[in-house]
């Protein structure tokens, strides 16, 4: 077990600068995720960790030692890819056994790694089997227990299951937090699926254009969002956000005005705005209910498009001063509005979120989940 320590940590190719010193501490024993879209930079900062690329600049260090001239295979660390990388002609035992042969490790010691690794992963009865006779997951355990054997100090998956169906995506997201659960070694984790980060993560780090954005538990950012991109990015569906202008704002929170004059408040500090500042205001779709009678304040909408899922029904409405004039809201499954209705939907004064015109979150009251 190890922590990561990364310090003003810089990757360049040519001009082309692709992280832009990256400060990070990956506790010893944590699972952390590395979120972000797609080529914001995470599987770079995760190979630079592995050692796959070298760092242009600044210092990474693992258990404590400074690893920037030391090659990959002496870091201590394993790496799982998502194309699992398995040599096709090998049946599973010696597919997983073959690193450790190559390190001269004695047979009996091997036999006994590749043994446990398997009983973990609930292969045991797969071992004489080739990779072409197994399911996806299958395989995506065999690289697992791959990378097990060698029993690293930090573990480095990079979108281990961006190749698998939907349903077994579900079920081996499960596998990997309990495999974190059994084994209590370092895990850092990249995904560009906010559901992966959330379900798995002790902490997640958000990455947009080789920066990083925000560090903290998956529900201190949900609720804490210090940004609008770190607010879009976790939460699904994606929050709606909408133009206003701030009219007040005291110790107790602020109030502000949509394009239609709908005035409402939120439990935000926004004492540092001046009034008649404009701001953005934030909505989950998950917080948009419909209002009752006599509902603190609402929103009025109208309904364009409707998504019934049953549990739940999504609906996607129109308003003067929502991004794209669209708003989605979530509603109970038995609530089925038609397209063309109009609808009044309760804004609950401390779920809102209020960020400044350059996207800064405004700090929430709110104490729950707290990164
Ligand atoms: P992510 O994993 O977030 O999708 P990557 O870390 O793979 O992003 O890539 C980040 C950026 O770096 C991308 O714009 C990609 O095109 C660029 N990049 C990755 N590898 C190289 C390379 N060897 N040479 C030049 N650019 C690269």
């Amino acid at each position: 077990m190890a922590d990561v320590k990364l310090q003003g940590v810089a990757k360049a190719y040519g001009e082309t600068t692709i992280l832009q010193g990256v400060d990070l501490e990956i506790r010893d024993g944590e699972f952390m995720v590395f979120v972000g879209p797609s080529g914001c930079g995470k599987s770079t900062l995760l190979r630079v960790i592995a050692g796959l690329e070298d760092i242009t600049r600044g210092e990474l260090s693992i258990g404590g030692r400074v690893v920037n001239d030391v090659p990959p295979a002496e870091r201590g660390i394993a790496m799982v890819f998502q194309s699992y990388a398995l040599y096709p002609h090998m049946n599973l035992y010696d597919n997983m056994a073959f690193g450790l042969q190559l390190a001269k490790v004695p047979k009996g010691e091997i036999d006994r790694a590749v043994r446990q690794a398997a009983r973990v992963l609930h292969i045991e009865h797969l071992l004489d089997r080739k990779p072409r006779d197994l399911s996806g997951g299958q395989r995506q355990r065999v690289a697992i227990g791959r990378a097990i054997v060698r029993q690293p100090q930090v573990f480095l998956f990079d979108e281990p299951l961006s190749n698998l169906d939907t349903a077994l995506r579900v079920r081996m997201r499960y596998e990997f937090a309990k495999l974190h659960q059994d084994l209590k070694t370092t895990m850092v984790y990249v995904t560009h699926d906010q559901v992966e980060a959330m379900t798995l993560a002790d902490r997640i780090a958000v990455l947009s254009a080789g920066r990083l954005e925000q560090v903290g538990a998956p529900l201190g950012l949900y609720e804490h969002p210090a940004n609008l991109f770190v607010a879009r990015f976790i939460g699904s569906p994606e929050m709606n956000v909408l133009d206003a202008t701030l009219e007040s704002a005291d110790a107790l929170g602020a109030a502000v005005r949509l394009a239609d004059g709908t005035r409402l408040r939120c439990a935000v500090d926004a004492t540092g705005a001046a009034p008649g500042a404009p701001v953005k205001l934030g909505l989950r779709p998950e917080h948009l209910k419909q209002a009752a009678e006599d509902a603190a304040q609402a929103i009025e909408v109208r309904v364009t498009f409707v998504e019934p899922l049953g549990g739940t029904t999504y609906a996607y409405c129109e308003h003067a001063s929502a991004e794209a004039r669209t708003l989605t809201c979530q509603l109970d499954g038995q609530v089925l509005p038609r397209a063309g209705q109009a609808l009044r939907l309760a804004v609950q004064e401390d779920r809102a979120y209020l960020f400044d015109a350059d996207g800064r979150a405004f700090a929430r009251h709110s104490a729950a989940g707290r990164a």
